[in-house]
């Protein structure tokens, strides 16, 4: 499984134009070895494979990571690759573009000066966006305890309660059932908050009356799942009515629209006309949704701007919202897996507009 990973990097060397590709970005040396700690930094050349960590993993480096020459220094991960003359002279090094920092490009200039450093994006994201079946069982296991975690906390979502007070319960329960982190800051987004597209949880108080917005997700074994749903604190006007039905309507359309080789931007237009048919254009704005897996928000992005196309083990969030100031706001987001033909979609929570 990691090999073949690894594989397919390496037949994209020639294409890249480099010898080697620095690996530095936490997600992506969890994704090409196995490994979870916090610090470590590889080294894949055409041949080989080099991972550094520090004494604090030595231990657990050993136990998730097979088939990468390991070394543990207490000095300077970056260092290691100068003291066992890792990149040769001449060497073309490729490195994730996105995470390296500035100051980090400079040190390594620094430090190699016979080697040539190429930024490249999204090389490992495009080939992390294809997910195996044992990836896809670690999201179900997220989803699962996402939504058992929804139908838990409704009878606490009730007046006089602080917004902060569910997303601690949420946090809670995602790791008494075996999440390992939340997938995010919680959102829990009541009364007119609700038309934040991301409000953060606050110290506000829920009324009755009110739209809640609660948006949250957890962590198992690296994979992420992520979920919005939006309820009613009391009897809702027939506009908020109505606007639930529209981002409903709007997310089952890009639902059943959504499956191998449909181009991204076609499915954020099936929800986003939908939408503008309906007269509510102007308060939707922001994309249909993102790519899940090591990392929260990965490709393929489903938004007017992407350019990628679906493909059979895309895992996927699908996540219209309608958000009017002074109103409030309606999301409704699921994690879906691309398959031939159609999509799955993973979580099993209700969408009926739930009145409490
Ligand atoms: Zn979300
Ligand atoms: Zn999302």
């Amino acid at each position: 499984m990691i090999f073949s990973r690894l594989q397919k990097l390496r037949a994209q060397f020639d294409l890249l134009g480099i010898d080697a590709f620095l690996v530095t970005f936490q997600p992506h040396v969890r994704y090409l070895s196995g490994f979870s700690g916090s610090s470590g930094i590889g080294l894949l050349t055409k041949r080989s494979t080099y991972l550094i960590t520090d004494g604090r993993y030595a231990q657990q480096i050993r136990h998730e990571v097979k088939g990468w020459k390991v070394f543990v220094t207490d000095q300077s991960l970056f260092d290691v690759l100068r003291r066992q003359n890792l990149l040769r002279h001449g060497w073309r090094i490729g490195f994730d573009g996105n995470t390296v920092t500035y100051n980090r490009l400079k040190e390594l200039k620094k430090s190699f000066p016979r080697v040539k450093f190429h930024p490249k994006v999204d090389c490992i994201e495009q080939l992390a966006a294809i997910k195996d079946q044992h990836e896809i069982a670690k999201i179900k296991k997220a989803v699962a305890i996402t939504d058992r975690v929804f139908l838990e906390i409704l009878d606490l979502i009730k007046p006089g309660v602080r917004e902060l007070d569910i997303a601690a319960e949420i946090s809670y329960r995602q790791r008494k059932h075996g999440a390992e982190a939340d997938a995010f800051e919680t959102i829990v987004a009541s009364g007119e908050r609700s038309a934040f597209p991301h409000g953060r949880a606050s110290a506000k108080k829920l009324s009755m009356g009110e739209i809640v917005t609660l948006d949250f997700g957890c962590v198992v074994e690296g994979y992420h799942s992520d979920m919005t749903r939006t309820l009613a604190l009391g009897r809702p006007t027939a506009e908020v009515k109505k606007i639930y039905k529209v981002v409903l309507d709007a997310q089952q359309r890009a639902i059943d629209s959504a499956r191998s080789g449909i181009k991204t931007k076609e499915l954020d237009a099936v929800a986003r006309c939908y939408i503008k048919e309906q007269g509510y254009e102007k308060y939707y704005r922001h994309s249909l949704g993102h790519g899940i897996g090591l990392q929260l928000h990965e490709p393929p992005r489903l938004s007017v701007l992407s350019k990628a196309t679906l493909e059979s083990g895309n895992v996927v969030t699908i996540e219209p919202g309608v958000y009017i100031p002074n109103i409030g706001g309606v999301r409704i987001e699921d994690d879906v897996v691309i398959t031939n033909g159609s999509c799955l979609v993973l979580n099993q929570s209700s969408k009926e507009f739930i009145i409490l």
